[in-house]
């Protein structure tokens, strides 16, 4: 499918999503040349309108956006970017020119960061200094988080209970990662479930 450039005067809008967690990072405009430079580089260039240029965000700062996927809409007219940020990707600071960063989604990003902790055999890291030491102990690790939210249940101190949870989804995802199974395996298999 090709961006119908004509129907809006040139400019497209685009809309940047956090490959990751899926949250909207920011909108900006993109002319044919803006489009063909982003499709070519992987990074996010735009047609600024108060620049009157092409603007590679992060030309200045540093906080490029690593394309993921591009995608258009039905009638071609707007273009959706998965992408990763180098870093905050408003000008302001804040994580997305919307906000901060949202907390749903967050486990993907986590899930990626334990991948990348394993894969690159981070020596000084606990996640992966479990991770080498086998299978077994991983889940064993997982078991012992379990029955520490099992005790925390049946108290009625709330923190010590969402701080086991949050040991157990941790040490959950190492495990998925020892299996070379992912988060989105098991939601596939609960989506499934669901009809
Ligand atoms: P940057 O492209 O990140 O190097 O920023 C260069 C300039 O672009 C900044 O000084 C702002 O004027 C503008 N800018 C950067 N990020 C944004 C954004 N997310 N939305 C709007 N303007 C931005
Ligand atoms: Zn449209
Ligand atoms: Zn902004
Ligand atoms: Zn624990």
């Amino acid at each position: 499918m090709k961006v119908d450039f004509n129907k809006t005067n040139g400019l497209v809008p685009v809309i940047i999503q956090d490959e990751r967690t899926l949250q909207v990072l920011m909108l900006g405009y993109m002319n044919e040349e803006a489009f063909n430079k982003t499709k070519k580089e992987r990074v996010v260039t735009f047609f600024s309108r108060s620049k009157n240029r092409l603007w590679t965000k992060g030309e200045e700062s540093g906080n490029f956006l690593a394309v993921k996927s591009m995608d258009i809409d039905c009638d071609q007219d707007t273009i959706l970017i998965k992408a990763v940020p180098t870093n905050t990707v408003c000008h302001t600071g804040s994580f997305s020119c919307f906000g901060e960063k949202n907390v749903k989604g967050f486990l993907y990003e986590l899930e990626e960061k334990i991948g990348q902790r394993i894969d690159d055999k981070i020596q000084d890291s606990y996640t992966y200094s479990l991770y080498e030491k086998g299978i077994n102990k991983v889940a064993q690790k997982v078991g012992e988080e379990a029955v520490e939210l099992v005790i925390e249940a049946k108290d009625d101190n709330d923190n010590l209970f969402k701080n086991e949870a949050a040991d157990l989804l941790y040490h959950f995802l190492i495990l998925l990662k020892a299996k070379n199974v992912t988060l989105t395996d098991i939601e596939e298999i609960l989506l499934a479930r669901n009809k």
